[in-house]
């Protein structure tokens, strides 16, 4: 999300090219053979129905046939893999990372393939790294397939370093064409553009047929970017504060600070008793006829927040860090003021008894950790912990599970089942049933990315790197 003033992490640990050969030996293991999956549960995540027992046959990138053990063949020359007592599922979707920074991907793309996640939305970096990494990247590398939006479209003084400033209507028209030019899937905006060049930047993104998607701007309001045609609010910007009276207002009149100074100033924090359930289930009402995605990324602002918390301190996963991101995330534990951490975690929690409730209003959702540099969010395994705090928020851990892979499919415009011949065969296979415990979505026994099966050791010498 972007701390005004961070420094958004400093470490350069490689360049991709060095990832990709490294992982060569694993990519060339199986990348002739049929792959078979046999005697499998598949987790049929539109339906909700486990099939079993299940054959997955999968030719080069692409799922070939599905059938009943019994009756489906297995070729001869295919990889077999046990698939009895273990779950299929479609390959998970991280919908909100920044994963392509500083050379962060060297750091990224091994942890989500490890963990299940084939596929990522990228939500900005700059606009040379965003280049340089379109053109180099392959189909057989150990790599996420990316979803890219722009960078950042800010006010005069963008907030985070690579933010695009917009000040008028006509710049911001400039910069939708430039970046549908430059091939991107949205414009993604920000907290800071002002109402006249936002709705100007919607106008000819409605032209161009591209999708605007990001925070509401502090200026404006969630109903107004629905009505906008907004396709997604990122981290629930301005949604807690429309639902208590009078709070857009001195959101709007406060020209210092961001999204995320907002959430932990202590303002907020003291009018929690003010949230009004009417106003809010008529906001709600809208967001769900307007069909805009919510992408809450819990875990960073829990990340963000909890900071002090046992649990946090000791997290076995900080021993996977660069040493210069450990050593940021140190400093923003001790030096960050009692006040913020604690205003902040009385949001947070307000925010996730929230999401329940938007839940059961029918608003969607889409999970994304905002894996970048952010403090406790950790690219891969902070997308089960994402799912695991939608469960905790009251969604079932099928809906959970959907918010990770039917939602985002829907969200890029696929329609069919995600498990069905023809589809890409991105597939993750667990040792147990999510859909009755989210925390079985950690037990991963192996990952199918593109066609290419990667074991348990494979993924272990992934995250070892
Ligand atoms: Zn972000």
């Amino acid at each position: 999300m972007g701390r005004r003033g961070a420094s958004d992490g400093t470490w350069i640990i490689g360049t991709l090219c060095a990832v990709l050969s490294a992982c060569a030996g694993i990519q060339e293991r199986h990348a002739d053979k049929p792959v078979a999956i046999v005697g499998v549960t598949i987790i049929e995540v539109e339906s909700g129905d486990l099939l079993a027992p299940m054959t997955v046959i999968i030719r080069s990138d692409t799922i070939a046939d599905i059938g009943r053990t019994d009756q489906q063949p297995v070729p001869d020359d295919a990889l077999r893999i046990e698939g009895k007592g273990r779950f299929l599922v479609p390959g998970l979707w991280d919908m909100h990372t920044h994963a392509h920074r500083r050379g962060r991907s060297a750091w990224h793309y091994p942890a989500y393939i490890a963990h299940g996640v084939t596929g990522i939305r990228d939500m900005g970096t700059d606009l040379d790294s965003a280049t340089a990494h379109r053109a180099s990247w392959r189909s057989d590398a150990i790599a996420p397939t990316v979803w890219w939006g722009s960078p950042p479209i800010d006010g005069a003084e963008p907030v985070l370093p690579f933010g695009v400033p917009v000040t008028n209507a006509d710049e911001a028209r400039t910069i939708a064409r430039r970046f549908d030019n430059q091939g991107f899937r949205f414009l993604k905006v920000y907290d800071l553009i002002d109402p006249a060049s936002y709705h100007a930047l919607c106008e000819e993104a409605r032209r161009l047929g591209l999708p605007v998607e990001g925070h509401v701007p502090l200026n404006l309001s969630p109903t107004e970017v629905a009505e906008a045609g907004q396709r997604t609010i990122e981290h629930l910007t301005l949604v807690l504060e429309a639902c208590i009276p009078g709070t857009l207002a001195w959101v709007a009149a406060d020209t210092t600070g961001d999204s995320m100074g907002l959430l932990s100033d202590g303002r907020l924090a003291a009018s929690l008793a003010e949230y009004d359930s009417a106003t809010a289930q008529v906001l709600f009402a809208k967001l769900a006829e307007a069909h805009i995605w919510q992408v809450p990324t819990l875990v960073q602002m829990r990340g963000a927040f909890f900071i002090r918390d046992s649990v946090f301190v000791n997290d076995p996963r900080i021993s996977t860090l660069p040493a210069d991101i450990r050593a940021e995330w140190d400093t923003y534990r001790n030096e960050t003021p009692d006040t913020v951490l604690k205003a902040g975690c009385l949001v947070f929690e307000r925010q996730l008894a929230m999401v329940g409730v938007m839940h059961r209003a029918g608003v969607p959702f889409l999970a994304g950790t905002d894996a970048s540099a952010e403090p406790w969010v950790f690219p891969g395994t902070s997308l089960h912990d994402e799912l695991a705090l939608l469960v905790e928020a009251g969604f079932s851990p099928l809906d959970a599970i959907r918010t990770a892979t039917l939602n985002p499919a829907r969200y890029r415009g696929e329609g069919g089942k995600l498990i069905a011949p023809g589809s890409v065969a991105d597939l993750v296979l667990l040792d147990g049933d999510p859909t009755q415990d989210i925390a079985r979505i950690r037990q991963i026994d192996g990952v199918v990315l593109r066609g290419r099966y990667l074991d348990r050791d494979a993924l272990d010498q992934l995250v070892a790197r």
